[in-house]
């Protein structure tokens, strides 16, 4: 198979067309090449501006070349950037620190952090973790149908979405899945083999589907009358997203332990396992790792993004922009409703509307959102858009819609 997809002059010079392609083909032909960004703005390779309202798969939070974020990396790239996890660093500290505040201040109470790369590896540390709570023969973890939580084989094999399993079998085994927002279903599926339910407070690559009013509190109901662990996979939804710092405080849970990584580096490659100390306490030296496990160059990303969200009020940003921007795109004609919270919205296409043609129409006039389904447009600027790139992006979205 050939993608002739960079025909352009600049994709010539990057010799990327056809048969010249750096990349292992996972992830289909790329639409623009970019070279660089500020705040909302992208400039591809021609030169041409783009509004960028997916900020990265909901990463950028903050922007692009966030200056408080770009100079910490740059100062700290200039100090240390990393010592291996024989030692500590002073960067990594303050952030896990900072971190485990933020949780004790959210709800969670007093816990531990472990830093990876991703938002994958996050939740292959909450798997082991879980195994080692629960014990051999309580070990497996129920999900939901529709949720994504990463493609690594454990990760994969924890999402609830089994056509992503097919050509990779066999999965590894010990995940159980339920139907996302119903109670009794997830009752069903627990039994004395369970030692954990995760879930996601939003369903994000699902389609931007909110839990009902109330599930996560049942479920966390649930989960201390069996004795279970409730992990919430708050890659895509913490750090502000969603109008809160995280998305569990919508139903002021506490969670055993929580995952994180996309905003949480405004583009740096870091992801968090956090759970609660008495938890965390069930891995010893040895039970888990990676080289990079709070490097100092990820951790000062850490330390500026949380900085800065808190100097701006990110979470007030996202309830009062996501506002705006839910009701402006709601009253688009082919736009049947906009669910979500905060920043991380989707917008229900009329029936016979196609997603991915609106997604590349609003591509060709200048505007970056993500066909998430065949029907629904996920919408999930950064945080620190303005009204008029709002505006903008909806007068774009009117025009390619119906
Ligand atoms: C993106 C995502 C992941 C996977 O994160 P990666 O950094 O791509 O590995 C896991 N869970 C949720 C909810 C996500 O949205």
């Amino acid at each position: 198979m050939t993608h002739d997809f960079l025909s352009s002059d600049a994709g010539a010079a990057l010799n990327m067309g056809a048969d010249h392609c750096p990349f292992i083909p996972v992830f289909g032909p790329p639409a623009v090449t970019f070279e660089r960004g500020s705040g909302v703005e992208l400039f591809s390779v021609e030169g041409k501006r783009y509004l960028d309202f997916l900020a990265g798969i909901a990463v950028v939070s903050l922007g692009h070349a966030n200056p408080v974020v770009t100079s910490a990396i740059a100062e700290q790239a200039a100090t240390l950037t990393h010592v291996s996890n024989f030692f500590a660093n002073t960067t990594a500290t303050r952030a896990a620190q900072r971190v485990n505040a933020l949780m004790e201040s959210c709800g969670a109470g007093a816990g531990q952090v472990f830093f990876c790369n991703s938002g994958a590896e996050a939740n292959e540390a909450a798997i082991k973790l879980a195994r080692k709570f629960g014990g051999r023969g309580r070990h497996r973890i129920v999900t939901a149908l529709g949720s994504f939580h990463g493609r690594t084989l454990g990760a994969l094999a924890m999402t609830g979405q089994p056509a992503k399993h097919e050509v990779f079998q066999p999965m590894p085994e010990g995940f159980k899945y339920c139907e996302f927002g119903n109670l009794d279903s997830l009752a069903a599926q627990i039994d004395d083999t369970v030692a954990a339910v995760v879930l996601e407070p939003i369903q994000g690559e699902g389609g931007v589907v909110p839990a009902p009013e109330g599930y996560l509190s049942a479920v966390r109901h649930l989960c201390t009358a069996r004795g279970v662990l409730l992990i919430v996979d708050e890659v895509q939804t913490g750090f502000c997203r969603t109008g809160r710092w995280f998305g569990f405080e919508h139903e002021g849970i506490a969670p055993d332990a929580v995952t994180l990584a996309k905003g949480m580096g405004n583009g740096m490659p870091i992801g968090a396992l956090w759970a609660r100390r008495d938890i965390a306490a069930v891995l010893r030296p040895g039970d888990h790792g990676s080289t990079y496990s709070g490097t100092a160059i990820a951790t000062a990303a850490v330390l500026a993004v949380i900085d800065e969200m808190e100097r701006i009020d990110a979470p007030r940003l996202a309830r009062e922009k996501g506002a705006r921007l839910a009701a402006a795109v709601a009253a688009i004609a082919g736009v049947d409703h906009v669910r979500g919270l905060g920043l991380l919205l989707g917008a229900r296409l009329a029936d016979g509307v196609d997603a991915r043609g609106v997604a590349q129409a609003a591509l060709d006039e200048g505007l970056i959102v993500n066909a998430v389904t065949a029907d629904t447009i996920r919408l999930a600027p950064p945080l620190v858009v303005s009204d008029s790139e709002i505006d903008e992006a909806v007068g774009i979205l009117a025009k390619v819609i119906g």
